[in-house]
């Protein structure tokens, strides 16, 4: 059926942020775009996994940081490889600002973010739809904007060839999201990425 069609599609990376109370979290996506000029709205969907999701459906506020293509891979592994469930991702980092709303936008390895109101929630299963009206806005570099594309070959770190095999020549499945390597012959069906976080079908054997 072609599924790399889906992946022709280019796709944004962002770092979407909400706070509750004391909360501060966030996480990385790769979907959010202005859906209307006027008034000043875009569209973020958000998987319901993400305890972002909870507190962005709880509070109705949101930011979104866009990822530019000065970004290193710190930004994902602390933003996107670990829950807020369990650490408080902005432990230590201090490039942020807080916008007018309260929230923390990112400020490093990002071009501009956006602060907005929800309007609308529409829930989609795995994900829920959120529509919401940008409160403010900032430019914050002149670099690229990145693609899900570039973070692929120019963020993630680039397995070594040799990997393909171990000694024992066992088999090796790569994550293709953040490049987590299982050895065994076969990947259980069930299995998550403990990086990341991606199920089993975002893995493929290493040739
Ligand atoms: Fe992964």
């Amino acid at each position: 059926m072609g599924l790399g069609v889906m992946q022709r599609f280019s796709y944004g990376l962002f770092v979407l942020t909400a706070r509750e109370g004391e909360k501060e979290n966030g996480c990385i996506i790769n979907t959010a775009m202005q859906v209307t000029a006027n008034p000043n709205c875009i569209s973020v969907a958000v998987n319901k996994q993400n305890y972002t999701h909870d507190m962005i459906l709880r509070t109705g506020r949101l930011a979104v940081s866009i990822i530019s293509e000065e970004a290193d891979f710190a930004l994902f592994t602390r933003f996107g490889f670990q829950s807020g469930r369990e650490v408080n991702k902005f432990e230590g980092f201090s490039d942020v600002k807080r916008t007018a709303d309260g929230l923390l936008a990112v400020t490093a390895g990002t071009n501009a973010y956006v602060s907005a109101k929800v309007v609308t929630t529409q829930d989609l299963g795995t994900h829920t739809l959120f529509i919401a009206e940008v409160t403010e806005m900032e430019e914050l570099s002149d670099a690229p904007s990145a693609t899900y594309a570039f973070y692929h070959t120019s963020i993630k770190p680039q397995p070594e060839k040799k990997s393909s095999q171990t000694e024992t020549k066992q088999t090796v499945w790569r994550c293709k999201i953040c490049g987590y390597e299982y050895v065994g012959d076969t990947l259980p069906e069930d299995y998550i990425c403990p990086l990341c976080k991606h199920p089993a079908s975002d893995f493929e054997k290493v040739e």
